[in-house]
């Protein structure tokens, strides 16, 4: 569960409030490329897996 946070990563990079799909879509991308801290799961990932994003 979780790794090393990229604080810095984090701090210019704030999850919007009340995020759309697409929005939580694109944030977890852009956030498993820079920071280890969670993990994709849950509806998040059925949601993109339906969507044939891989991660
Ligand atoms: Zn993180």
């Amino acid at each position: 569960m979780g790794g090393k946070i990229n604080k810095e990563w984090h701090a210019a990079h704030k999850m919007p409030k009340n995020p759309s799909m697409d929005q939580r879509i694109s944030w977890h991308l852009e956030h498993a490329k820079n920071c280890d801290c969670r993990n994709i799961e849950g509806k998040l990932a059925e949601e993109m897996k339906k969507r044939g994003i891989k991660f």
